[in-house]
């Protein structure tokens, strides 16, 4: 069963292994997740629409530093399960609606079932 949830999310993680290593980040492996940080991926989460502390694509998380990797994991871990059950649909999904609710006058990112989701689980002191 984890290789299957781990083929489903596969392209996302060869995507962001891609990315890492064109940014040149520095990789770790934590429970079974990719991490990868360092100042190249820290400038690019910082230039996202939503500027970003950390981000998940697949069984690979961004973080801007070590610490912001160790803050932002229980929410991070909420997408890597999102990305677990979505597989390649969940990147469309997610785009798509928050791009509803921004045609609404809503919140895109806070109000996205999937963020709401993964906040769900922060502790309120480390919310980023
Ligand atoms: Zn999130």
């Amino acid at each position: 069963m984890r290789l299957l949830v781990y083929l489903w999310s596969l392209p996302n993680t060869l995507l962001a292994i891609t990315i890492g290593l064109l940014l040149m980040g520095r990789f770790q492996l934590v429970d079974g997740v990719v991490e990868i940080h360092g100042r190249r991926v820290a400038a690019v989460l910082r230039r996202l629409p939503v500027p970003a502390s950390a981000m998940t694509l697949g069984h690979a998380v961004f973080g801007q530093t070590l610490d912001t990797l160790q803050i932002t994991r229980r929410h991070e871990r909420v997408h890597v399960r999102q990305y677990e059950r979505w597989g390649p649909f969940f990147v469309p999904a997610y785009v798509l609606i928050s791009l509803i609710l921004y045609a609404r006058g809503r919140d895109g990112y806070r109000e996205n079932p999937f963020e709401i989701e993964a906040y769900a689980v922060d502790d309120p002191s480390q919310r980023v």
